[in-house]
């Protein structure tokens, strides 16, 4: 078995992966938390840590076009979220870089 390293986040409020709880995001990177996930309610993060970005591709989200890649946890590879690596709608544009993070699949500790 390969050697895993991982970040760990200082802060008071933490989001963890819900399934195998390695630090994930911190509540100070929150953009917004009103974004619209495949599963529900979805949180827009400026950074994240421990994950694995897919394959890029095209994809039409509620916002429009976008070329995104999937993010997976990397410790246990469960999917996240997904990156905005391009957005081609203007008003869009500040996403670029940034990811959502599936409130569904986060478990928050110290809130
Ligand atoms: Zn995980």
């Amino acid at each position: 078995m390969g050697r895993l390293f991982i970040e760990s986040l200082s802060g008071p409020r933490i989001f963890k992966c819900k399934c195998c709880k390695v630090d994930s995001a911190s509540r100070d990177h929150v953009v917004s938390k009103d974004f619209q996930g495949r599963y529900g309610r979805a949180y827009l993060f400026r950074s994240v840590v421990n994950v694995c970005l897919g394959p890029t591709e095209e994809r039409v989200l509620v916002s429009g076009l976008h070329t995104v890649n999937d993010i997976y946890c990397s410790s246990c590879q469960q999917i996240l979220g997904w990156r905005y690596e391009k957005a081609y709608e203007e008003s869009q544009k500040y996403k670029e870089g940034m990811y959502i993070l599936e409130k569904e699949r986060m478990l928050k500790v110290g809130w």
